[in-house]
């Protein structure tokens, strides 16, 4: 690109006339679902009998009766086709970024030479998409099985364009799963089992127990015309070079600022599409770093919740494009300044209320508030490895750690309240404690203040805060699949809150009353997870070290963290709540690994490109531009003044020369490491082999490179710099 071209598209970017979204006439609450086959759809287009039962299937995780299918389909159809829907398909989470999708058109033969629409259930409830190109990690070469798509009908389907959506699970035929949608539901299966067996000791009424998601979606809008200019944002979603501009976010004049005119009408034709989806946004607003925003939604159950995500992030990209914008789903497209996260609000609650909360009216409500929380403590603290492993990737490690997310490290911030009463019980407690009925159970626990609890203070160096109904899990990546962290979060709980239930039972079982029971083991689970709870500043060094003394993970290479997922901890905890076996378990580990080292080899690709054919050429064009000077200043000065006078441009060029002397040689090196890197035989040493060789040459380069554009002749540099990318909009 020449530079003239360059400076056009940032004049017209900054040009453009946004383009202006007229809302429509009805108010939200009349166009939300609009494009969902939700209860109302159902109600109209389905038999009485058949709909009462697919209210039981959506409400009450009663299974799905496949003689009902076609009346199902047929009603879908109906429905779909009166929103102009022409095709259907299985919506699906294959371990991949992203959703996958394979159109089919309604049209049958009908028999006498014309076609007619149709749909059949079976083709709703089970598919088989051509799947040989999903990553399986080997499950379908070893079992020679193919892969199958089945309807997840707790997630109802809708329509986008001309095409009715249906969200699926996607599994192996032997069984195993080959997505995050099969294991998050059994994930969210096993919490509920043995959350409603433990809130049945407090209230024997509770049938089930559903998890609740709040995700807040971070991202960056970058005008298309620039984007387009820039090989690496094209490629891997990130700049791999750019020199940080004068001005990024230290005045921390974006954070809730006013939102730019073009970025508010995106928003709201991105909410107008999201609301008629049935996705609840709620908030919108700018975020701290130049040019990025947020998305939070009011939160719903966690399977929906993440199918809602999924489809959000799709849409987001679309329209964003319809505005001249590309939306960057990046943990950290810019250096120097804020990445991108997505805050995952969980909680849990039964037919009758949330069981983190507290006050409660009783002594027993205050005794189920402790136990929730700290059962959730203790799982958390049992796999704080594999939490961090849930929610590594080879770009999210870029932001963790980074002094503006959470550390590589997992601990809790329950808020002063919250980590006074656990003190409180932990040495206040003794075995003596006065039971005097199950009624009038003597509880020592002071009274919380509900004020406090529901103003927490905010920890934001917190990877998992309480903050004052739920936990907020704030490692996740903004680009990820919240379902990553959410199978190991939930499965975490479960198995705290099965083992816990053991251990209570076992007490009563030897005659101890229920309650002193429960305090028992509260208190002994106080003491053992206590290394989990710092409330104190994250991003320091010191806490570095003591997590380190304290037994945290604190290991920070990706690929080493992925290990977590094949400990006997972790085996063990998946296996015993059903949700994977070791080998589902390995499969995934591999597609991990590859993953990994597929990305940095695209980076280290793209950036040697770059270096090579946009950075030298230009730079050694400038050279030659002031050793062109030079000689013609010593032919018009005298020696001696000739030599003051060149002395600057000289400089210039012998440092142009040593950045380019560096930067080629460690280009070649790169190239010479991935060639190392990729004959190791297993995915796992060559994600290992990457990370350690490849990747931090990536960072080396990139210093020299950009050290460059603030010597050469803005004119010629080839890319637009960050102080374009980050604040024409
Ligand atoms: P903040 O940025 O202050 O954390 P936001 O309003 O941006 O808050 O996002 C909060 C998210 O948490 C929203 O999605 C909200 O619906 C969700 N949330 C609120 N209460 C709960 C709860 N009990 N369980 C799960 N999510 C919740
Ligand atoms: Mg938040």
């Amino acid at each position: 690109m020449s530079s003239t071209l360059r400076f056009k598209m940032v004049d017209e970017a900054s040009k453009k006339q946004p383009l202006r979204i007229v809302p429509p006439a009805e108010r939200p609450s009349e166009f939300f679902g609009r494009k969902v086959f939700g209860k109302d759809a159902m109600k109209e287009y389905l038999p009485k009998d058949v709909y009462r039962k697919m209210c039981d299937v959506i409400d009450n995780a009663v299974p799905f009766d496949p003689a009902m299918a076609d009346a199902v389909a047929d009603g879908m159809k109906r429905w779909a086709m009166k929103l102009g829907a022409t095709h259907y398909t299985h919506w699906f989470q294959p371990l991949t970024e992203g959703t996958a999708e394979k159109h089919d058109g309604f049209v049958e033969h009908d028999g006498k030479g014309g076609m007619v629409e149709k749909f059949e259930g079976k083709l709703l409830v089970q598919q088989e998409p051509d799947a040989s190109s999903f990553p399986s990690g080997g499950i379908r070469s070893t079992f020679e099985a193919r892969g199958y798509s089945a309807w997840d009908p707790t997630s109802p389907v809708f329509v986008i364009a001309d095409t009715l959506m249906i969200p699926t699970i996607f599994i192996a035929y032997t069984g195993e799963s080959l997505d995050y949608k099969a294991p998050l539901k059994k994930a969210l299966y096993a919490i509920d089992k043995a959350a409603t067996a433990v809130a049945q000791y407090f209230y024997p009424d509770v049938q089930r127990v559903r998890t609740n998601l709040g995700w807040e979606q971070e991202y960056f809008l970058v005008d298309e015309s620039l984007y387009s200019a820039r090989p690496d944002l094209i490629m891997t979603g990130r700049t791999l070079l750019g020199h940080e501009s004068a001005k990024n976010q230290q005045m921390d004049d974006h954070y809730f600022g006013s939102i730019p005119k073009r970025v508010e009408n995106f928003m709201r034709d991105l909410e107008i599409h999201a609301l008629e989806l049935g996705i609840p946004c709620k908030t919108r607003h700018n975020e701290a770093a130049p040019n990025q925003f947020e998305l939070a939604p009011i939160f719903e159950e966690c399977n929906l919740a993440i199918d809602h995500n999924m489809l959000i992030m799709s849409v987001m990209k679309k329209i964003a494009r319809k505005h001249g914008f590309r939306c960057l789903l990046h943990e950290k497209p810019f250096k120097g300044i804020n990445g991108s996260g997505k805050h995952n609000n969980w909680s849990l609650s039964t037919d009758t209320g949330i069981l983190l909360h507290a006050p409660g009216k009783t002594s027993l409500d205050n005794l189920r508030f402790v136990t929730f929380i700290v059962e959730t403590l203790k799982a958390v603290y049992d796999h704080n490895g594999l939490l961090k492993a849930s929610i590594m990737s080879a770009s999210n490690a870029h932001r963790l750690g980074a002094h503006e997310a959470p550390p590589a490290i997992i601990s809790s911030f329950l808020g002063k309240t919250v980590d006074d009463l656990l003190d409180h019980l932990e040495n206040n407690m003794n075995d003596e404690i006065k039971v005097r009925s199950k009624k009038a159970l003597k509880l020592d626990i002071p009274s919380i203040p509900e004020l406090l609890i529901d103003n927490t203070d905010r920890n934001r160096t917190s990877p998992f805060a309480f903050t004052g109904n739920r936990f907020e899990f704030r490692a996740i990546g903004s680009e990820a699949n919240s379902a990553s962290a959410m199978i190991a979060l939930n499965t975490a709980v479960a198995e705290a809150l099965a083992s816990f239930k053991q251990r209570v039972d076992a007490l009563i079982g030897k005659g101890e009353v229920k309650e002193k029971a429960i305090l028992r083991i509260i208190k002994e689970d106080i003491k053992y997870c206590k290394p989990i709870r710092f409330n104190g500043n994250g991003y320091s060094d010191e806490w570095k070290a003591e997590a380190k003394e304290r037994g945290l993970d604190c290991e920070s290479s990706c690929p080493i963290i992925f290990d977590h997922y094949l400990k006997p901890e972790s085996i063990s905890m998946f296996e015993s709540q059903n949700v994977m076996n070791k080998f589902e378990l390995q499969a995934r580990n591999e597609i991990k690994w590859e993953t990994y080292t597929k990305k940095i080899q695209i980076e280290a690709r793209i950036f040697g490109d770059i270096c090579m054919n946009h950075i030298i050429p230009v730079i050694t064009n400038y050279q030659t531009l002031l050793l062109d000077n030079v000689h013609k200043m010593e032919q018009v000065f005298q020696a001696s003044e000739a030599e003051r006078l060149t002395a600057n441009n000289k400089g210039i060029i012998r440092e142009i020369s040593e950045h380019e002397t560096f930067i080629i040689e460690n280009v070649n090196r790169m190239i010479e490491a991935r060639k190392v890197a990729n004959v190791i035989e297993s995915n796992r040493e060559r994600a290992i082999a990457y990370h350690d060789t490849v990747a931090p040459l990536i960072e080396e380069i990139r210093y020299h490179v950009d050290k460059l554009e603030t010597i050469v002749d803005d004119k010629l540099w080839p890319l637009p710099k960050y102080r374009e990318l980050l604040f024409i909009i």
